[in-house]
């Protein structure tokens, strides 16, 4: 992409209204503007890094035998008055009337619309086990909508559910989805702690939060340091191997980790003293496992192998999308801007020029831009006519983990110069070496 033919329009000054850095950040780097309280439009380069989260959240989905679907963002009331949940949800919840006087509403979540779909689908064991999911627009009317998109009433959440015969099965889709979610944030060059959790509204006794530290996190969190080292890697994962995913599990959520919702001050202090962390956490996930909670509600059981009918056993998955652009940048950012992660980056590389409209400084720009291109990578090459000084201060805000510097005293000596932003360092090559060199960096990352 051509800067000068994009739509990128950065802010100079700090929003006013932006409390946290990733907020500010997303506002001066043209990523998303308000269009009411807590709700926001996606401009560009917002929309293009939100795309890269959910084909990650995909690809690790279906990795792990996930299915995926699309629900409606409008529900009937009906179904949520079987549930019960209807009066229970309060004032989070959307409520609309249609022209016929029929009670909709927005959906916070999905669990009653799903079950509904599987009971009139599926009637026998044989169907199962069974995992559907979808990435779509969930409406809560929080009192206080703040931090732009980590707390909005209008976000995107994935949210999955599965549907198992009995407990045991229903425990390794909630291992399953544990390992999965792992891999996802990991991706995104994210480390998000699973941490035990409350179970809140939707009810049920087991529950992990995936938490990523950050000072300006709402949640209070207490954890080992040894969950720090853990990492899940590249390791080839069989989803379908309980022992294997109970493993990982087991490995994940043995040392300490709690909000201050489920945390046990005797088992922290159980924990070496130099190893007792207090911090502060951002949710970016959560996972439940509510066992017949709906299926008792709304009636969805099927036949066993013996020929009686039982409830089935459930649980949801949640990650939040949209919230997630947040936490990254609160993870990954300095005083100039964004330090995107390669993972997630809206494009790969910038291309600076240093002197536009001289024909040979011109013409390098666009043997690396369509050398680049060649490679299948997505550079983004600033061709305006702007000052050198300008031009770096917008690629620093915009924060691509790469950026390329094309000018006429580099190109007299025959090269170019490439610049991590994390680092700052620098190093010059040829303009064949630096296609070659940016590549690499991006094999098994795009
Ligand atoms: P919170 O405690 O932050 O209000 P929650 O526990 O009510 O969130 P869940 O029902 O677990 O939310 O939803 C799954 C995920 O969706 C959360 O882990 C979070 O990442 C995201 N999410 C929830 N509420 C919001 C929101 N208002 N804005 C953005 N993302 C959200
Ligand atoms: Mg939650």
């Amino acid at each position: 992409m051509r800067l000068s033919q994009y739509f990128l329009p950065v802010l100079k000054e700090n929003p006013a209204e932006a409390q946290i850095a990733s907020h500010r950040l997303m506002l001066r780097a043209g990523m998303i503007r308000q269009s009411s309280a807590g709700i926001y439009s996606w401009l560009p380069m917002g929309f293009k890094v939100l795309r890269k989260l959910e084909n990650i959240v995909h690809e690790e989905q279906v990795r792990a035998g996930h299915i995926p679907m699309l629900m409606p963002t409008l529900q009937s009331a009906d179904l949520w008055r079987e549930s019960g949940r209807y009066e229970d949800y309060g004032k989070e919840m959307l409520r609309i009337t249609d022209r016929h006087g029929r009670d909709m509403l927005y959906g916070p979540t999905n669990e009653e619309l799903i079950t509904d779909i599987f009971r009139n689908a599926v009637g026998s064991y044989k169907e199962l086990p069974l995992t559907l999911y979808h990435i779509q627009w969930k409406f809560r009317d929080e009192v206080r909508p703040r931090f732009g998109v980590m707390r909005g009433r209008e976000f995107l959440m994935k949210d999955g559910y599965n549907f198992d015969v009995t407990k045991e099965a229903a425990l390794h889709a909630y291992n399953r989805h544990m390992v999965s979610y792992l891999r996802t944030y990991e991706r995104m060059g994210l480390q998000a702690i699973p941490m035990r959790a409350d179970t809140g509204p939707i009810g049920g006794d087991y529950s992990h939060e995936f938490l990523v530290l950050a000072e300006t996190g709402e949640s209070e969190v207490f954890y080992d340091r040894a969950v720090i080292d853990l990492k899940l890697g590249d390791r080839e994962v069989d989803f379908s191997n309980v022992d294997e995913c109970q493993d990982i599990f087991d490995e994940f959520t043995n040392p300490y980790a709690r909000t201050d919702e489920t945390h046990d001050e005797a088992a922290y202090n159980a924990v070496p003293e130099e190893r007792r962390m207090s911090a502060r956490g951002i949710e970016v996930g959560q996972i439940f496992y509510f066992g017949t909670k709906y299926s008792d509600a709304l009636n969805a059981a099927v036949q066993t192998p013996d020929g009686k009918q039982v409830p089935v056993h459930m649980g949801s998955h949640g990650i939040g999308v949209s919230r997630l652009i947040g936490a990254i940048i609160e993870a990954n950012h300095d005083d100039k801007g964004i330090i995107w992660p390669e993972g997630v980056t809206p494009f790969h590389v910038g291309i600076v020029n240093l002197k536009q409209g001289d024909s040979a400084t011109d013409a390098a720009c666009d043997q690396l831009y369509h050398g680049l291109v060649a490679q299948g990578l997505e550079p983004l090459y600033d061709d305006r006519d702007e000052r050198a000084g300008t031009k770096f201060a917008s690629m620093d805000l915009i924060g691509l983990p790469w950026r390329l510097t094309v000018g006429p005293r580099g190109l007299g000596n025959g090269v170019v110069e490439l610049t991590n932003r994390r680092t700052g360092d620098s190093e010059e090559m040829s303009i064949e070496a630096a296609i070659d060199r940016v590549s690499q960096i991006y094999v098994g990352k795009t």
